[in-house]
C-alpha cells in the first residue's frame, strides 16, 4: 500500500519538525514553503540564518527527546547553554518589569538557549537526509477538502493534493483563516520578553 501524503504547509521551524515526526512512522510529508529568496546565497540552504536566539522549554525538550534521541543531543551540542529566569516587560509604556524563575524540577531540563538558525540548520539537514520534499515559492492561497482528499493551491498557479494537510505557517497562519474563517486572529498580549539569562 502507498503510504498517506501529507502537505506541510509553511517551512519553519514547526513545519520542518512536523515533517520529521510524520515521516518516522512511514507516512509520505512534502513541505511547501511561500518564501523563495536566498537570504544567504552560499548556505546549502537557502533558509537558515534567520532569527535570533531562542529558549526551548522543558515540554519542546520532552517532545525532541520522543521525536529522537540524537536530535536533543544535537541541539545540546550547539546551544549557547541553559537559562533559569527570564524577564519581561509590559508594553502599555508603564516600564514595568517582570520575572519569572524557572522551577527546579527533579528529571526536567532547564531552557536551551539555541540560535534559531542553527535549530532550523539542524532540523533542515535532518529533513533532506530523510528526502523530505521542500517545495519553495509555493503561499497557500486556497484549500479544497472532499471526504477522501484535500488539495491546497498556491499563488503561482500550482496545486499539491494529499491525504492530509497540516499548517504551520506562522502565528498569522492563512491555512487557519481559509479551514476555520471564524476564527479570531492572534491578540496582542501587551507583554514583550527583554532577556533570558542563567
Ligand atoms: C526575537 C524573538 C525571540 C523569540 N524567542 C522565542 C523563544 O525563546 N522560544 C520560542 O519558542 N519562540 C520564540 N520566538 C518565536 C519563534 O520565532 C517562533 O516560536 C517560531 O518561529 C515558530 O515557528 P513556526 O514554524 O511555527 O512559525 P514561523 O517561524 O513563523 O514559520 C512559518 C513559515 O510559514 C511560511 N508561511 C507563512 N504563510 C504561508 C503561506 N500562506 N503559504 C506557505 N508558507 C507560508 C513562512 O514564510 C514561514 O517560513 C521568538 C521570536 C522572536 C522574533
Amino acid at each position: 500500500m502507498e503510504p498517506k501524503t501529507v502537505i506541510v504547509i509553511g517551512g519553519g521551524p514547526a513545519g520542518a519538525l512536523a515533517a520529521l515526526v510524520l515521516k518516522k512512522p512511514g507516512l509520505s510529508p512534502a513541505t511547501f514553503e511561500k518564501r523563495s529568496k536566498n537570504i544567504v546565497p552560499t548556505a546549502p540552504h537557502p533558509f537558515w540564518e534567520v532569527g535570533g536566539c531562542i529558549d526551548i522549554h522543558s515540554n519542546g525538550i520532552r517532545a525532541l527527546e520522543r521525536l529522537d534521541l540524537s536530535l536533543i543531543d544535537e541541539v545540546i551540542t550547539n546551544s549557547g547553554g541553559t537559562c533559569s529566569k527570564g524577564d519581561f516587560m509590559l508594553m502599555d509604556g508603564t516600564d514595568k518589569m517582570y520575572q519569572y524563575l524557572v522551577p527546579d524540577r527533579p528529571g526536567e531540563h532547564k531552557p536551551l538557549q539555541i540560535l534559531q538558525s542553527s535549530f532550523y540548520k539542524i532540523l533542515m539537514t535532518r529533513c533532506e537526509k530523510a528526502e523530505i520534499p521542500f517545495n519553495v515559492g509555493k503561499q497557500v492561497v486556497g484549500i479544497e477538502q472532499s471526504d477522501e482528499k484535500v488539495t491546497a493551491t498556491f499563488a503561482d498557479g500550482t496545486s499539491a493534493t494529499g491525504d492530509f494537510l497540516i499548517g504551520t505557517d506562522g502565528m498569522n497562519s492563512t491555512v487557519r483563516k481559509l479551514v476555520f474563517p471564524e476564527a479570531k486572529p492572534p491578540q496582542k498580549l501587551g507583554v514583550g520578553p527583554l532577556a533570558s539569562s542563567t
